[in-house]
């Protein structure tokens, strides 16, 4: 008798044993993996499910956005900062994994400024890079024969030099007008060579999918604001954004009334990490254009916009309970539970042979 008691309080502690663990085992993968949790455990991964998908990263006071379209080709406009870089690749590579997508078809750098070119040469390094575009600047490393302006800043002489480092070559952003699968693709280069200021060679990107339309503008300035609203009427394109990233990172120099008021946002992403971006004045100029909801990244993370035909969802990585926290919480009750549950089972087992030991006597 004695014997099988023993086996029984053997088995009894090999479980408890197994269980906590498994359970340790599962707390930790979720303290080491809690932003992929969190993507897992909220709409993200329905956004990365969606037709066309908008990300916009959180790099800082800085600025990088991902699309993919229909036909799972992505194409990334500019890569943030050099300190946001590490970052930017990993979450890049994540959600470019999950749309199964091998490489990046094309990479836009929207001028020469280091907060939008910065993290070229990590991203160079980490994929693989079909086309590379950049407006008609010139870095110090060539010459300025051909009269386009010569821009010397070392990050963008860096990143100019980590895309060829990796033999890609650099085409010069133009107008294009495109599509993937039902998706359009519109590219509204700069009109000059000779702007005065070196975020007017930011190109615009407006896509329209059936009847929902985005546009991005990295650091567009009031002067190109303009020009795209003349460029937008020409073109018979849709002049209301559903999906609109501020240009600048909600500078007051731009997204004037005018323009707000003609493409009269329904949505606003703002790629921003500073005190003073988005500036109050942009705010309250979207607020008076009913903007449904404006996202900025430096409160709200990694922000998502996925398209559908006929519907669409918007996510933020911040704006949901802290799944990690509380998938952490249950583990740890249902082991108290289940332990409770066991010493139940146990003194009922006493009970029941203090009873049959009571019988027999
Ligand atoms: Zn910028």
């Amino acid at each position: 008798m004695k014997k099988i008691e023993n086996i029984k309080l053997d088995e009894y502690f090999l479980w408890q044993a197994f269980v906590t663990i498994i359970l340790l085992a599962l707390m930790l993968f979720l303290v080491i993996n809690q932003e992929a949790v969190q993507f897992y455990a909220n709409n993200f991964q329905r956004v990365t499910k969606a037709d066309v998908q908008l990300y916009f990263f959180d790099v800082g006071q800085a600025s990088s956005t991902l699309i993919v379209t229909p036909d799972r080709k992505s194409i990334l406009f500019d890569t943030g900062s050099t300190d946001s870089a590490e970052s930017l690749a990993e979450n890049l590579k994540f959600i470019l994994n999950k749309n199964k997508i091998k490489n990046l078809d094309a990479l836009i750098l929207s001028h020469s400024d280091a907060d939008h070119v910065g993290g070229t040469m990590v991203i160079m390094q980490n994929f693989d890079v079909k086309r590379v575009f950049r407006p008609k600047q010139l870095s110090y490393i060539e010459d300025s024969s051909d009269g386009y302006q010569v821009v010397t800043t070392y990050t963008y002489a860096s990143a100019i030099q980590s895309i060829y480092n990796e033999g890609c070559p650099v085409e010069y952003v133009n107008n294009l007008s495109t599509s993937f699968g039902n998706l359009e693709i519109e590219i509204f280069a700069p009109n000059r060579i000779n702007y005065s200021e070196t975020n007017s060679f930011s190109p615009f990107i407006y896509g329209q999918y059936y009847n929902k339309t985005f546009l991005l503008t990295a650091d567009a300035t009031a002067e190109r604001e303009d020009e795209l609203l003349t460029k937008l009427e020409q073109s018979g394109r849709q002049m209301k954004i559903d999906f609109l990233q501020v240009a600048h990172h909600g500078s007051k120099y731009c997204s004037s009334e005018k323009f707000l008021k003609a493409i009269s946002p329904k949505y606003a992403f703002v790629s921003a990490g500073d005190e003073i971006h988005p500036s109050q004045e942009v705010l309250t100029r979207l607020k008076d254009v009913n903007v449904r909801k404006t996202l900025v990244t430096k409160n709200d993370g990694m922000l998502g916009v996925g398209i559908y035909k006929n519907n669409y969802i918007i996510c933020d990585m911040h704006q949901f309970f802290d799944v990690p926290l509380a998938v952490m919480l249950l583990c740890v009750f249902m082991f108290v539970l289940w332990h409770y549950l066991e010493v139940q089972r146990e003194n009922k087992k006493i009970v029941v042979k203090k009873f049959c030991n009571k019988k027999r006597l």
